[in-house]
This record gives C-alpha cells, sequence and structure tokens, in this order.
C-alpha cells in the first residue's frame, strides 16, 4: 500500500547510505544492535550519527529519509551491507568466519582491481544448522530513527540471494533451499518491522536484473526464481505497508560493477512482476537511456528514477536534476515518479559534504520541476539565501 509516498508530487529520497562521520569510530562487529546499544560509548556515536544523517536530510528537504544504514561498519566497500544478515542471524557459525570462494556467476575482479579488496574482504559465518531470523533487530533500528524525526524513515535490507551467494554451507542440500531458508527468515523479520509502523520497507538488489543482462541461463539461478524469491521474502508486507524494490549497477567503494553503461531492457518484463509498490532505477549515471522502456513496461507500480550519480564526487546541477526529471515526465506521469539517488553514498569514498550537496541539489531540481507543474516545492533550508554568511559584491 502506498502510505510514505502517497499525496505527494515527485517525492524525494535517497537509497539509503550515508558518509560516516570521522568521528563515529565504534562498530558494531558480531554484537547485538540491542547488547551494543546498552554500551554508553556505543549508544552515544550511534545516536549522535543517526541524528545528524536524519537533520541532513531534512535541511535538504527530502521526503522520506533514511537511518544511513548506520548499523553498517567501517569495513571495506561498505561489505556490511551483505555481511550483517549472516552475523546476526542465527544457523551461522558466527565465531569462525571464512573467505568465501569468488568468480561464480561471472562477477570477477583481479589483483590491482580496487574490487579485488572487497572480494578478499567477503569473510563470512558458514551456515550450519536451520537459518533463522537470530538478532537482526530491524525494527529496534528503525524505532532508534524514527523516534527522532516526523518524517517517515525508509529502512533496508540486502535481498535473501545475496547473503545465501556470499555464504558457505553445510547444512542445506542445494542452493535453492538455502535462499528460501534466508528468504523465509528475512520475511518474518520484515513482517515484525512492519508491525512496529515502519512505512516502507525496501529490498536492495534482487538479482533479477543483474542477471538477465549477463545472459545467465542456469536451471536455478535464474530471473524467474529471484522475482518468485522476491515475492515470498516480502510475503503479507504490502498490506501492512509500502514496500520498494531497489536496482542499480554497483555499489562497493563507490564502483560500477560493469566497464560499460548497462541497460534495465532485458530485465523490465520480470521486475514488473515483483511484488511491491514502487521500483528504484539507477538512471543519472547511464543519462536516463531505459527511461521510455521503463514507462512502457513497468505498469501498475510507483517509479523511481535516480537523478543523483553515487559513483561521482561532482556534484549535480539543480538544472541537471530537473532535465532528467522533465525527460522521465515524459514516458512516466507525474503521479507515479518517485525522485532518488541512483544507489547508497556511504560505501566509502564520498565525504560528507559531497553527500549533504548531492541531496540538496536534487531537492532543487525536483523543486524547480514541482513550479513549473504548479506543485509545491520542498523547504530547503541549505539553500535559503538568507543563511548565507557570504556578502555579495554590491
Ligand atoms: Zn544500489
Amino acid at each position: 500500500m502506498y502510505r510514505a509516498t502517497k499525496d505527494i508530487i515527485l517525492p524525494t529520497t535517497i537509497i539509503g547510505s550515508l558518509p560516516r562521520p570521522s568521528w563515529y569510530t565504534e562498530n558494531l562487529s558480531t554484537r547485538s544492535f540491542l547488547d551494543a546499544m546498552v554500551n554508553a560509548r556505543f549508544r552515544e556515536q550511534y545516536v549522535d550519527t543517526v541524528s545528524v544523517y536524519l537533520r541532513e536530510q531534512e535541511i535538504a528537504g527530502l521526503d522520506i529519509v533514511t537511518d544511513g544504514d548506520c548499523h553498517f561498519d567501517n569495513d571495506v566497500g561498505g561489505q556490511s551491507w551483505t555481511s550483517y544478515p549472516p552475523h546476526h542471524m542465527s544457523g551461522f557459525e558466527r565465531n569462525d568466519p571464512r573467505p568465501t570462494p569468488a568468480g561464480k556467476g561471472g562477477l570477477w575482479f583481479p589483483r590491482g582491481h580496487i574490487l579485488h579488496d572487497y572480494l578478499e574482504s567477503r569473510v563470512m559465518p558458514r551456515i550450519v544448522g536451520p537459518v533463522g531470523r537470530g538478532d537482526l533487530q530491524y525494527a529496534a533500528m528503525w524505532k532508534v530513527a524514527q523516534r527522532m524525526t516526523k518524517k517517515p524513515v525508509k529502512f533496508g535490507t540486502v535481498t535473501p540471494e545475496l547473503v545465501a551467494f556470499a555464504v558457505g554451507d553445510q547444512h542445506y542440500k542445494n542452493i535453492r533451499d538455502r535462499i528460501f531458508a534466508i528468504s523465509n527468515a528475512f520475511n518474518e523479520e520484515l513482517n515484525e518491522l512492519a508491525d512496529a509502523g515502519c512505512p516502507v520497507i525496501q529490498m536492495e538488489e534482487p538479482q533479477i536484473h543483474l542477471l538477465a543482462v549477463r545472459g545467465i541461463v542456469d536451471a536455478v539461478i535464474n530471473p524467474a526464481l529471484m522475482v518468485e524469491v522476491f515475492n515470498n521474502t516480502v510475503k503479507g508486507l504490502r498490506k501492512k505497508t509500502e514496500v520498494w524494490c531497489h536496482t542499480c549497477w554497483g555499489n562497493p567503494s563507490q564502483q560500477r560493477m560493469f566497464a560499460s553503461v548497462q541497460s534495465y531492457k532485458p530485465a523490465l518484463e520480470a521486475l514488473n512482476q515483483v511484488d511491491a509498490d514502487v521500483i528504484t532505477f539507477e538512471s543519472c549515471s547511464s543519462g536516463g537511456i531505459d527511461l521510455e522502456a521503463i514507462g512502457k513496461t513497468i505498469t501498475g507500480k510507483k517509479i523511481a528514477i535516480g537523478v543523483i550519480d553515487h559513483h561521482s564526487l561532482q556534484v549535480e546541477r539543480p538544472e541537471e536534476v530537473a532535465e532528467h526529471i522533465r525527460l522521465a515526465l515524459k514516458y512516466i506521469p507525474a503521479d507515479r515518479l518517485v525522485i532518488c539517488s541512483d544507489c547508497g553514498m556511504g560505501r566509502e569514498g564520498m565525504s560528507r559534504r559531497h553527500a549533504l550537496y548531492k541531496m540538496v541539489a536534487l531537492v532543487q531540481g525536483t523543486n524547480m520541476v514541482r513550479r513549473e507543474l504548479g506543485k509545491p516545492e520542498a523547504e530547503c533550508l541549505a539553500a535559503d539565501e538568507r543563511y548565507s554568511l557570504v556578502v555579495p559584491v554590491k
């Protein structure tokens, strides 16, 4: 159901992660979130960081905010995005993480490539028994953020298949069973999160487009099965809250996973089958090449387009953002269009100020189009001239 995006024209948001403040030196590591929050130093740094993440999104003027993925550790390439669940769910040998054999499925980065470090950092607990929710504690994390803001806080998670691909397994007979066991455990956790009141739950990176573009034909690992996994993971959620499906072309260390620009076209029919209210598409980095196809193929859902590139330190100009939105409006009606970043900005390498001004540009550009449509604009305190400290030359 539509909740956070209901009744807002061109609602704005980011995908999730934000760059860590330099003074946020604590890490959650393998502790459970509630256990870590007993420690006064961790609690102070965590809560202060969530607070500045929210404040920066608010002064930029975003409509839907996130907690910046504040529970992620300061690790190579934002590995926590994948490694948080296996380090906190039950059924995993949490005290004995092992390197994951890499290269299966066609993604490989040779030694000398920055993402080879990312592959080396895939040191994950292996499955030794039936998988369960364990200490994921997503509802607690969401509450800590939501009690500090009146704006809706979106909460996201990696998809179960990516966890299944990244871990060793001494328990399940095959990969399909492993994926669905993790999916069922996530479903339980996410239903609790929805019951707690979370207004948007976002599933990040179902392996639909990434398998489709690589033309991988496998009896088990294929786009159709990934749609089935997605719909199993979110079962029951849309009756309670708004569900988003996030897709992009890569993010670790703010890198693209592919050497050339990719098109969503081979995946759009399958993506339209996911049980979600909103699908997000990386669009800024590819110059909007898929907007027409997306508008034609994705029906009955809202479409979020990325107008901010998370790979680049160049802050987009509001005029560029507005131009991208105008192009999208040729193919997607305004009441079904959502404006976001291509992906998260906090997975190593971007400064807090770059991320802040990218969010400001996102809102300023959206406001330009809202003005043209005669719709209400968002307040953007960060761009309000009245508070400038510079005295202009007369
Ligand atoms: Zn992404």
